[in-house]
């Protein structure tokens, strides 16, 4: 896990650090995190002994700006010993991940915390559509799925009914398969008072119902999903001080990485956000519709990229400037949800910055999505020990790193052995991209075209559509920031109207 980062030659290359250490103490320097203003850097750094310090200002996470500036290293006890292999630090958060994939979490609770059920509402078990496994109990027509969000319901052509298995817990043993977790209640019951503020997903605050069998259950009116009923992935934290996150049930942490204020947890079997992406709170596992197997993962302020083990890459989080390779509107308030970017090849590594997302393809060729201030210096082939060839520079890197091809080449030329020291932070929008031999006969540029990919037309609901023809209009007026035209704002008057049109039809549906 650790090598994701800069190789520096000294720990002292860093100017406002380098008055910390001696020479003795720089040699045993092993890997660095810097965050935190400029003026008042902070690092956290670890030895070759498996002792863990804090350098620079005395705060654990970036926003501190009341933490003095320590006289001399810090050693962090409660990290110290425990085999810490990588550290990621956010504005109101700090985390690390040990070599045996424990969890040490500090700073505030950035993650939405657990709420009760509502009254009326209970937890219910919904069996995803399966093709071929039904015909209806009425009338024995065959089922067909129809998306709602990122589920399957089976739905009834003759009857005009959603037939999937629906059951209160614990399952019966007769149930098959893995269950989503949503809310609901008895068709016959007396409905409840929807409550506000619900979906994880989106955070939007309204929802509807929608019978599926012998129940309703409770759909977000913004993304369609069902309310996603299962608890928050890590529990609230109460200690700002580093300590070991324990699990309900057991999580095993492959690797993590974190934006401005939230954190990306790479599971064996999920992708987890826990905290802010733009203003909304998440700590539930991202909806992963095609099912693919996370291979890398990235994440820049507000996005995180993932590429597949299949070399496909996906994206989620805020979009406004272009740094998720497909269109995008502020009207898209999901942050939760794996969207795929059509690529012209495989890829084979991606890095996020700030507001930008560089992915390598396999012919090394790459492409660049996002802020039009973005760059990547191409150094091409450096003999270097390092497998890694594709870096986001942290934005508190030598200068040497950022300013030509030439400097970064100069100073990789420096790192000669693997006792160099891996740099990581706080990421800016500026990339180096370093080649093999057997690649540099393509030449890296930038696949502009690809800038033009959209969703899958297919798999898009009539909402989704509508989102999307809106966001080509947003790329037909070459408006690529979050700031929008006369003319998008009547298009937003559209979709409240066509929302407001399909929401009188779920209604008419529930209550008809
Ligand atoms: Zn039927
Ligand atoms: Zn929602």
């Amino acid at each position: 896990m650790i090598g994701n980062g800069l190789p520096l030659v000294d720990v002292r290359e860093i100017e406002t650090l380098r008055h910390y250490f001696t020479d003795q103490q720089a040699s045993k320097v092993k890997s660095l995190h810097v965050y935190g203003p400029a003026d008042r850097l902070s690092a956290i750094y670890i030895t070759v002994d498996d002792e863990v310090y804090l350098a620079g200002g005395d705060s654990l996470v970036g926003d501190d700006l009341t933490a003095p500036t320590l006289k001399e290293c810090r050693l962090i006890l409660e990290l110290s010993g425990k085999s810490i292999a990588k550290v990621v630090v956010g504005v109101h958060f700090g985390a690390a991940l040990t070599e045996g994939h424990d969890l040490y979490i500090w700073g505030s609770n950035v993650g939405r915390e657990a709420v009760d059920v509502p009254a009326g509402l209970t937890r219910l078990a919904l069996g995803v559509h399966q093709s071929g496994t039904g015909s209806c109990s009425e009338c024995f027509c065959e089922l067909v799925p129809r998306r709602w969000g990122g589920v399957l319901l089976s739905w009834c052509p003759q009857c005009r009914t959603y037939c999937n298995r629906v059951s209160k817990f614990p399952l019966p043993s007769s149930w098959v398969g893995e269950p989503r977790t949503v809310f609901g209640y008895k068709a016959d019951d007396v409905p409840p008072k929807l409550p506000e503020s619900f979906c994880v997903r989106c955070g939007f605050k309204e929802c509807f119902v929608q019978r599926v069998a012998n129940f309703m259950i409770v759909f977000c009116w913004i993304c369609e999903h069902p309310i996603d009923g299962n608890t928050p992935i890590i529990p609230l934290q109460t200690s700002s001080n580093p300590h070991k996150v324990t699990f309900p049930s057991p999580l095993h942490i492959e690797d993590i990485a974190a934006g401005r204020n939230f954190m990306l947890l790479q599971t064996s079997s999920d992708l987890i956000v826990w905290g802010e992406i733009g203003d909304q709170k998440y700590n539930h596992a991202m909806l992963n519709l095609d099912n693919v197997v996370p291979a890398k993962i990235a994440c820049g302020s507000d996005h995180v990229a993932v590429i597949t083990d299949e070399g496909a890459l996906y994206t989620s989080g805020e979009g406004g400037a272009g740094q998720l390779g497909y269109e995008w509107s502020t009207d898209w308030p999901d942050h939760l949800t794996l969207w795929k970017v059509e690529l012209a090849e495989q890829a084979v590594d991606v890095a996020c910055g700030c507001c930008s997302t560089v992915c390598l393809l396999k012919t090394g060729k790459y492409v660049l999505f996002g802020a039009d201030y973005a760059k990547v210096l191409n150094v091409r082939e450096v003999c270097l020990y390092t497998s890694n060839s594709l870096f986001c520079v942290p934005s508190n890197a030598p200068r040497n790193y950022s300013e030509s091809i030439e400097s970064v080449r100069e100073q990789f030329a420096k790192v000669k052995d693997d006792r160099s020291v891996v740099l990581t932070g706080v990421v800016t929008d500026i990339f180096i991209l370093l080649q093999t031999s057997k690649s540099e006969k393509h030449e890296g540029h930038v696949l502009s075209e690809t800038n033009k990919s959209v969703r899958d037309a297919s798999s898009q609901t009539d909402f989704e559509s509508k989102i999307s023809q809106i966001s080509i209009k947003l790329k037909d007026i070459g408006c690529q920031t979050v700031s929008k035209s006369e003319e998008v704002l009547e298009d937003s008057a559209v979709l409240q109207q066509h929302l407001g049109l399909r929401r009188c039809r779920n209604f008419s549906d529930n209550f008809s």
